[in-house]
């Protein structure tokens, strides 16, 4: 793709101002929704050709939560995107101010391959909801979505507004920061990458939200109602096969209910997939060989607690646990599959202590009725979002904004976050002319001294 033309082409388009129509920010948005439903049949196929996703799998968690996405945008983006009146300072008499959401101009956003339609699709319609035009750029470990995407956004878009690259990362992203020039990256992926891309856009003054990943604890304490617990644990530990950002990544389980933990963790996942995952359709692939080598060679040499069953040509890996060992290669990588080291703790400090050494975790989970434990670590902690006694809902509502903060990333999404996040919010006072006081200027003397102590006082 010749970037440089696509940023010409794009610019044009931003110069004749219809973006700043709410109502074409609308009709993009709608004629979206009605290519995916269009598309929808064939979309969910990418995703299980490229990994094994099942039908359900993928339409709730891919395709439906983009239509809720959008139905949420298209309800409040009038309210989102009305200048913000608000009240001035006595010293700007007579002025009043309002605060605009102006667009960023051309947007890149940059996917993962684990929800490798929702996460280019989210954003984009965000992107759109502000009144950005962007350059998409999906992952191409997931090459059946990737080409259904790029069918999608050709089918709905022109270049003008919005055009995708397909193609390896770590040639494509360096060539479009340079010629393409993006007002804003929005990018979702490893820290790693982050880091670097965070790098490149520094050098040209791009800002970026970074979307990133890590290792998200799941305190299960000895007031937790066990069984609902290990169920909700469970649900977000092995949708998508664990290949989830917010995936819970260890345990940490107070020591008096550690067995008692271990042999309901067997249970619900024996009955959610009759005893066999590796057998059952609802049970994810692992995306490629090399991330099935990667997880599989992450729990050697470690005491497996239950599970552990591995089949390569399936690239299938069964809901296991295993004994939790600080020093191991298994707490220094976010593990992204479908086993989990566990701790045990005997009081609060040493869940601080474990946390403290991945700190800024994107999610955090906690299981208790104890409220002072809740307290302390909701206030205590810093991580991105969470739950207290559920896994993953903190990032299904539309109403919440979601994001990481250090090392798990900066900026958040969806529903007014988004549209928030692709807009620069725009200060602007007017002051009207009847009135002038002749003190704010020089020549100062003591009585405008006095003046202006009176107004800042
Ligand atoms: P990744 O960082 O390897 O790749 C992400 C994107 O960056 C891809 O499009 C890829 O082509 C591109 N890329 C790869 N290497 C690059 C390079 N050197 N220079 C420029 N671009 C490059 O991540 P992944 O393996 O696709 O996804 C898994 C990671 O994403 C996990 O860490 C996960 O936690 C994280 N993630 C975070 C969220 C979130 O919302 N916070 C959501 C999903 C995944």
């Amino acid at each position: 793709m010749n970037f440089e033309l696509l940023k010409s082409q794009q610019t044009e388009f931003i110069k004749s101002g219809k973006l700043l129509s709410i109502d074409y920010r609308i009709e993009l948005l709608n004629q979206l929704k009605s290519n995916i439903k269009s598309l929808e049949s064939e979309i969910l196929k990418a995703l299980h050709d490229d990994f094994g996703k099942s039908e359900f799998e993928a339409y709730s968690s891919e395709i439906g939560f983009i239509y809720q996405d959008i139905n949420e945008t298209i309800k409040h983006i009038g309210k989102w995107s009305k200048p913000v009146r608000m009240g001035t300072a006595l010293s700007l008499f007579p002025s009043s101010a309002k605060i605009y959401s102006q667009p960023y101009g051309r947007v890149f956003i940059i996917a993962p391959w684990n929800y490798p339609f929702q996460l280019l699709i989210a954003p984009l319609i965000a992107a759109i909801s502000g009144g950005n035009t962007a350059l998409l750029k999906p992952s191409e470990l997931t090459p059946k979505v990737s080409a259904i995407l790029n069918k999608l956004i050709s089918q709905t878009f022109p270049n003008e507004i919005v055009a995708l690259v397909e193609g390896d990362g770590i040639e494509i992203v360096p060539r479009a920061i340079n010629d393409y020039r993006p007002n804003l990256i929005f990018f979702t992926g490893s820290t790693a990458v982050g880091r670097s891309i965070a790098k490149q856009a520094a050098e040209h003054l791009i800002p970026c939200i970074l979307e990133l990943g890590g290792k998200s604890p799941c305190i299960i304490d000895q007031s937790a109602d066990l069984k609902v617990a290990v169920k909700r644990i469970a649900f977000g530990k092995c949708i998508n096969a664990d290949q989830t950002c917010v995936a819970p990544d260890y345990f940490i389980v107070h020591e008096s209910i550690k067995e008692a933990f271990i042999k309901e963790y067997k249970e619900t996942v024996d009955g959610f997939y009759s005893g066999n995952a590796i057998e059952s359709s609802d049970f994810t692939q692992i995306v490629n060989d090399r991330h099935f080598e990667r997880v599989e060679k992450l729990f050697n040499q470690t005491k497996v607690l239950m599970g552990g069953r591995t089949d390569k040509d399936k690239r299938k890996i069964e809901p296991t646990l295993v004994e939790g060992k600080l020093d191991h290669p298994i707490m220094q990588e976010e593990i992204f599959g479908p086993v989990s080291p566990v701790f045990t703790f005997k009081n609060e400090a040493e869940i601080f202590d474990l946390i403290e050494k991945n700190n800024n975790p994107l999610s955090l989970y906690l299981f208790t009725q104890n409220s002072v434990l809740e307290k302390n670590i909701v206030d205590r902690i810093s991580f991105g979002g969470g739950c207290i006694n559920n896994t993953l809902m903190h990032l299904v509502d539309p109403k919440l904004p979601f994001g990481g903060i250090g090392n798990s990333g900066q900026g958040a999404y969806h529903g007014k976050a988004g549209f928030d996040a692709f807009t620069h919010k725009k200060s602007v006072v007017k002051t009207a002319t009847w009135f002038d006081l002749k003190q704010k200027y020089p020549p100062y003397n003591i009585k405008s001294m006095k003046i202006i102590k009176w107004f800042l006082s």
